[in-house]
């Protein structure tokens, strides 16, 4: 959960999930849908769905024993090799690196690595520092207090140099280099996809939702039906529905990493024939004053 995600929004989260699920045989045994109803709200639904999955690969192949080498848990959906590291030293006590978001930002401005991260030169760069400085014995501390001196003194913007125990052998702040370190990720145009989104809504208020496939955005996620043009037919398997009242709102305009996705709302009357059937594990009409509890 705190894979691009801050403690104080986790919390609450965290707390939920671990009551619904205290053992990994209770997360390995609960439905997608169960999973992602306790994630709704904190985004990156593909974490949750990569938790589910190592849960499951736990129970399957590691016979409910968390598995204790970094290569192992890097065989687990979802954990990279800091991720694996942090399992290690912290959980463990077993010396291995981390290179998290906030100690890539200390160990370049410390050492004046001046490359953008996400560059494989300076990323491997990185990771030898991360790797030369793990010390002895006391990795959990060290590895901690890594973490939390990245994420509370040598911030983003405005780092609390005064207060840093590192400060008197700081090169990037002895080169007066500490707002272009580390360095930026180059600028390029991100495309532009479009598509519609149809608001289907029946005489009792209740929405259409159809559930998104595994994979891709937002998947195993219930979403409002879409098509690529307002005018295009939906593809429904619901042949008793007439639509009615066809009415385009204003556009929403959602990015992601790679791309910016511009939503057409489309909203619709829908009257049910008689006799209609439906796939109830893919479809469903949805009450707009309902808490979302999924059994
Ligand atoms: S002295 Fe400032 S820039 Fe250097 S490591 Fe400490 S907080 Fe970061």
């Amino acid at each position: 959960m705190l894979q691009q995600t801050q403690v104080n929004t986790v919390i609450p989260y965290y707390l939920r999930f671990m009551d619904r699920f205290p053992r990994v045989t209770d997360l390995a045994s609960a439905s997608t849908d169960q999973v992602l109803h306790l994630w709704t709200g904190l985004g990156y639904y593909a974490r949750a769905r990569n938790l589910h999955d190592a849960a499951k690969t736990i129970v399957t192949q590691h016979r409910g024993r968390f598995p204790s080498s970094v290569l192992e848990l890097m065989q687990l959906r979802g954990i990279g090799k800091s991720t694996a590291g942090a399992i290690v030293a912290l959980a463990m006590n077993t010396r291995a690196p981390i290179l998290d978001g906030n100690v890539k930002r200390l160990l370049a401005r410390f050492h004046k690595i001046e490359g953008w991260p996400g560059r494989a030169k300076t990323n491997r760069q990185l990771w030898e520092l991360a790797e030369s400085k793990l010390p002895e014995r006391d990795i959990a501390k060290y590895t901690q207090a890594m973490m939390d001196l990245g994420a509370t003194v040598c911030k983003r913007s405005k780092p609390a140099c005064e207060e840093c125990p590192l400060i008197d052998d700081c090169e990037a702040r002895r080169h007066n280099l500490i707002a272009s370190i580390p360095g930026k990720k180059p600028r390029k145009t991100l495309p532009v996809k479009s598509i519609a989104m149809f608001i289907l809504q029946n005489d009792a208020g209740e929405v259409l939702l159809e559930k998104r496939p595994p994979s891709g955005i937002w998947g195993s996620l219930w979403s409002l039906p879409e098509a690529a043009h307002p005018q295009d037919t939906i593809d429904l398997p619901y042949p008793g529905l007439e639509l009615k009242n066809k009415r385009e709102l204003s556009k929403i305009r959602h990015s992601f990493t790679h791309f910016h996705l511009e939503i057409i709302p489309v909203h619709l009357c829908a009257r049910e024939k008689t006799g209609a059937v439906m796939d109830s594990q893919s479809w469903l009409w949805y009450p707009l004053n309902s808490s979302g509890k999924t059994s």
